[in-house]
C-alpha cells in the first residue's frame, strides 16, 4: 500500500529554537525529508506574513502552511490548482491574492470581544492591540521586521495574563460560550476561533483524492513543544515532542506513543526526524 507521509510542524521552540529563532541545526533532516518527497507543512501560531518570510529561506519545496493555531491554511500554488476551487467552498477566500482556507475568526471581532470584557470586569492583562512594535520586540526577542510581521495577526489575539488564575478560568469559560477558545503557546495566551492545529489533518483527508491521488493512505508526523500543539500531536500517527527550555514536559493522551526529543529546538527536530526516517519503510525515489 502506498503511503504518503506528511510532516506537520510547529515553529517556535520546535523547528525554530526558542531563544534565537534559528532553524539551521535541522537542515540535514529538512533536506532528507525533501529528498524522500515528504511534504513539510508548517503549523504555527505565527501570521501569514511571518511564515511567508521564513519559508523563502528554508531548503524545501513550496508547501501549504497553517497559521494562527489552525485558523487558516494558506494553499501552495500546487494545492490550489489541485482543488477545484471554482466549486463554491464557504471556507475559501483569496487574501492579498493568495488562496486561503479560512477556519478561524477575524481578529477585529476577537479583539472587540476580549477588550470589552477587560473593561467590564477590570481584569489585568495586555495584548498585541495594546503594544507598540518595540514592546513586541522586548517581549519576543524578534527583529524589528519580524515583530512587525508578527503584529499583523488576522485570526487571533495574543496576550499576557497578569490577573488571577480564577479570572483566567472565567475568561476561558466565556470564550467557550461565545464559540472562541484560549490556547497557551510558548510565550503568550491566544484568543482565537474554536479551531486547532489538527484542523490541517481534516482538510487533507477531505481533499486527499485531489491532493495525493496516487497514494492509498496518509500518515502524519507531528512535531510540537507546547500546549497549542496537543491536539495535533494527539491526532498524528507519529508524535514528536520537542524538549522545551521554558515548560515542563508535555503530556499527551494516555496510550499515545510519543517520542520525546533529547535536545531542544532545531537540534531536537533534526535528531528525531532522522531517527524516525530510519524506522519508516520509505519507497525509493524510483518507486514514486
Ligand atoms: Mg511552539
Amino acid at each position: 500500500m502506498k503511503t504518503q507521509y506528511i510532516v506537520s510542524t510547529d515553529l517556535d521552540g520546535t523547528l525554530l529554537n526558542h531563544h534565537d529563532y534559528q532553524w539551521q541545526d535541522a537542515e540535514q533532516a529538512l533536506t532528507s525529508l525533501a529528498s524522500h518527497h515528504i511534504p513539510i507543512i508548517i503549523n504555527t501560531s505565527k501570521t501569514r506574513l511571518e511564515v511567508a518570510n521564513l519559508i523563502k529561506a528554508l531548503p524545501v519545496p513550496e508547501q501549504s502552511y497553517v497559521v494562527e493555531n489552525g485558523s487558516a491554511i494558506v494553499l501552495s500554488t500546487e494545492h490550489a490548482n489541485q482543488i477545484d476551487l471554482k466549486s463554491q467552498y464557504e471556507n475559501f477566500q483569496y487574501i492579498d491574492g493568495k488562496p486561503v482556507w479560512v477556519l478561524g475568526e477575524n481578529r477585529a471581532s476577537l479583539c472587540q470581544w476580549l477588550y470589552k470584557l477587560r473593561e467590564k470586569y477590570d481584569w489585568n492583562f495586555q495584548g498585541y492591540q495594546d503594544w507598540s512594535i518595540n514592546q513586541i520586540i522586548e517581549k519576543t526577542g524578534l527583529s524589528e521586521a519580524d515583530a512587525a510581521a508578527s503584529s499583523k495577526k488576522e485570526f487571533s489575539e495574543p496576550f499576557e495574563w497578569y490577573d488571577t488564575q480564577e479570572n483566567l478560568q472565567k475568561l476561558t469559560d466565556s470564550a467557550r460560550l461565545s464559540g472562541y477558545k484560549i490556547v497557551k503557546g510558548g510565550r503568550f495566551y491566544h484568543l482565537q476561533g474554536s479551531v486547532h492545529k489538527a484542523s490541517l489533518f481534516d482538510f487533507i483527508h477531505e481533499f486527499k483524492n485531489q491532493l495525493y491521488p496516487e497514494f492509498e493512505s496518509i500518515r502524519f508526523i507531528a512535531l510540537g513543544d507546547n500546549h497549542n500543539d496537543i491536539d495535533m500531536l494527539n491526532q498524528a500517527d507519529y508524535s514528536i515532542v520537542i524538549k522545551s527550555p521554558t515548560d515542563t514536559k508535555l503530556e499527551l493522551s494516555k496510550n499515545k506513543q510519543v517520542i520525546y526529543s533529547q535536545s531542544f529546538g532545531a537540534k531536537g527536530w533534526n535528531e528525531e526526524i532522522l531517527t524516525l526516517l530510519t524506522f519508516i519503510k520509505l519507497p525509493t525515489i524510483n518507486e514514486k
